[in-house]
């Protein structure tokens, strides 16, 4: 192993935006500048550049940028209808972001345990969470499934279970923007999908910001609608055809997203070959995240796991030497004061409740040199030989 002396270089981070914004300063002010010279502060043409782009970088026919990737979630739930009565399937093992929409349009969260290995929602879970939304006289409409950490669902059986089911199949993909299955993006997955560019996701930019991604010409066309007050098409901003919300990207967050995207591929690239070396490096000494040779991460978060009971020490001990860490997250959602009254999918919670017990994430950006890595990865295996 290396020798286990500090990096100097600065302190690490876990996620370093700093180390990025020194590459890109020049290219981000001038973009910035240029919107302030337009003056086209709302729906200015950055916008519309921005979609095109994340439209073909995606695969997705259609891209509506929103001003948080919660707006993205609850844009497409409205344009879906959903409400009273309905069910909305999602894991428990995920950001509040997930299921609030749901509540706030008057329909009920049914909770989801999720598979051992990907953290994501299992299926076994979803057939048990739609019985237990009949069982609560509810209609069992939509599917949530989330990313988690970057890692895309099983959407290959999930697309075939929810139309099989006749459910709605949205994609929470707040951490996966750039991850893929085989030849395809995340974005084109399911009926639609919803991510964020909240500033410490593997795309962010310099506040809130979202979008949300679908094939479906008239999902799309009510989502646009109803991001901008629910105005009709084409028409002019005092002709309103539905109720809907303030939910547009700002054209500056646009710009600094257009200069963040050109570099995002090989971003990614290097992301990958950090948590191949970690993973190498840990595997042997803690439970490392799945990967398959599928499904390609984008590596929102390197989560490992350790046992419940060291945990806290590990946490500890790291700190003292200078690797900052952080548990996403230390509770699941359904035992959150706000949504603990929700009805959970009979065969209970418990791979959520482990999960939350075990899980510890470590420094991931693309802009960890091989000695900070090496140096996480010697420090990880002494912190957890106790
Ligand atoms: C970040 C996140 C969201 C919400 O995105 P915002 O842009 O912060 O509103 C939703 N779901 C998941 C899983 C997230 O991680």
């Amino acid at each position: 192993m290396p020798d286990s002396k500090k990096p100097c270089a600065g302190a690490m981070k876990l996620i370093d935006l700093g180390a990025q914004q020194d590459r890109i300063r020049r290219q981000i002010d001038k973009a910035i500048a240029r919107v302030l010279d337009h003056g086209q502060y709302i729906m200015g043409p950055e916008v519309g550049e921005l979609e095109a782009q994340l439209a073909t970088f995606s695969g997705a026919k259609f891209v509506l940028t929103c001003a948080s990737g919660t707006d993205a979630l609850t844009v497409s739930l409205m344009a879906a209808g959903i409400g009273r009565g309905d069910a909305v399937l999602c894991p428990a093992f995920t950001y509040t972001a997930t299921p609030e929409a749901a509540v706030l349009l008057g329909a009920s969260p049914v909770f989801v345990d999720i598979d051992e290995q990907t953290f994501n929602v299992s299926l076994e879970g979803l057939e048990a969470g739609i019985q237990t939304a009949k069982q609560n006289g509810l209609r069992p409409a939509a599917i949530i499934a989330v990313d988690l950490f970057g890692l895309p669902a099983d959407y290959r059986k999930l697309e075939k279970f929810a139309s099989d089911r006749s459910l709605l199949l949205i994609c929470d993909a707040a951490q996966s923007f750039g991850a893929s299955i085989g030849s395809r993006r995340v974005g084109a997955f399911g009926d639609v999908t919803a991510t964020s560019f909240f500033p410490s996701k593997p795309l962010g930019c310099y506040g809130d910001g979202g979008a949300i991604l679908t094939n479906n010409e008239s999902i799309a066309r009510l989502c646009d609608s109803i991001r901008q007050h629910g105005k009709a098409k084409g028409a002019d901003k005092y002709n309103i055809e539905r109720v809907g919300l303030n939910a547009r990207l700002d054209t500056i967050q646009a710009a600094v997203l257009l200069e963040k995207l050109a570099i995002f591929s090989e971003e990614i690239s290097v992301r990958s070959a950090v948590a191949s070396r970690y993973t190498a490096g840990l595997q042997s000494s803690v439970i490392a995240p799945y990967e398959t040779a599928d499904a390609r991460s984008v590596w929102a978060q390197y989560t490992i796991r350790v046992d419940s009971a060291i945990r806290d020490s590990v946490i500890e001990k790291l700190k003292r030497d200078g690797v900052p860490t952080a548990v996403y997250y230390p509770r699941p959602i359904h035992v959150q004061a706000a949504y603990s009254s929700f009805p959970r999918a009979g065969t209970g919670l418990a791979v959520a409740e482990r999960a939350s017990a075990e899980v510890l994430s470590l420094p991931m950006h693309p802009y960890l040199d091989a000695d900070q890595q090496d140096y996480v990865i010697d420090r990880v295996r002494a912190a957890v030989r106790g």
